[in-house]
């Protein structure tokens, strides 16, 4: 663009108080300096809100940023919960009704607002893998997951399981679930920040193999990215040889529209791993990992 001669001068003038107020719009939500908000408006300011809804236990639909109608009418929902005027406009009002919420929560931590899903693989009739000694893997992986639960939780995220004991997913609200289908559905449903599937490994033809192993999405370097620190944050906190990340052609990873990882967890074909993995103190140490890498992926 050329120098502004005096006769442009207002219109350049009007321009940039329009970029001013564009970007006053596109900053994130910290304390007082929340920006207004109503059907229309889209960015992070937007997500920031759909979190907070949903930490609050409204459904404003997927966090996608758009405050659409779903969005609106869960704001609504959610200011005549608060007593405050229904007007589906977000101002300093509901700002900090919302604020004062989390802070009398448990969603007082770092990863306040997050919502994160955990998938315990199998469960119900589908047992996953055997140890030679009987061990079934769902057992396993839903222990791990209860206690990674916790651990989020404490700091400040919003936990979802695509199953919370020995059930097929999806087997609460149907009678012959698709339970691959439910756990992706649990997950872009809730407009997730994460997804983590959590299996424990197998590989008969060496029971001398041990250690942990990541997986991901092809092409999202964000998925490869989570799949990595987790791997070497259970590594590090479980002392579990890291061996590798790579693709994964896995559905649960495949269809879910947010950064997953498929993480193995030990083999059930190892002896030391799955006598570990018995151990109720190793399976903390392994939540205490994955808890720290969602951490650490997601406060970059
Ligand atoms: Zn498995």
């Amino acid at each position: 663009m050329g120098k502004a001669r005096p006769v442009t001068a207002p219109s350049t003038k009007a321009i940039a108080v329009a970029a001013v107020a564009f970007i006053l719009l596109l900053i994130p939500v910290r304390g007082e300096a929340a920006p207004l908000l109503r059907l229309g408006d889209y960015g992070e300011s937007v997500a920031q809100l759909q979190r907070m809804l949903l930490a609050a236990g409204f459904d404003p639909g997927p966090v996608d940023g758009i405050f659409g109608p779903r969005t609106q009418a869960a704001t609504m929902a959610f200011q005549e919960s608060a007593g405050l005027v229904i007007d589906g406009i977000v101002g300093p009002q509901t700002w900090g009704a919302l604020n004062r919420l989390g802070g009398v929560s448990r969603g007082t931590g770092p990863l306040r607002g997050r919502v994160i899903v955990i998938d315990p693989g199998h469960g119900g009739p589908e047992p996953g893998a055997i140890s030679y000694w009987g061990d079934k893997e769902k057992h396993f992986t839903l222990g791990i997951a209860t206690k990674t639960r916790r651990y989020l939780e404490d700091q400040g995220a919003v936990v979802v399981m695509t199953r919370y004991g020995d059930y097929s997913p999806g087997s609460d609200w149907s009678p012959r679930p698709d339970e691959l289908l439910a756990r992706v559905s649990i997950a872009n449903s809730r407009g997730a920040d994460l997804f983590l599937s959590i299996h424990i490994n197998a590989y008969p033809k060496d029971p001398g193999v041990s250690g942990v192993m990541g997986f991901y999405r092809a092409g999202s370097w964000e998925s490869q990215r989570l799949a990595r620190t987790l791997a070497s944050n259970v590594s590090a906190s479980a002392g579990l040889r890291y061996i590798d990340t790579q693709v994964g052609p896995y559905y649960v990873l495949n269809n879910t529209y947010m950064p997953a990882a498929l993480m193995e967890i030990g083999f059930v074909t190892n002896w030391n791993d799955v006598n570990l993995l018995r151990q109720d103190w190793f399976q903390d140490a392994v939540a205490k990992g994955l808890a720290r890498g969602v951490r650490e992926f997601l406060l970059r």
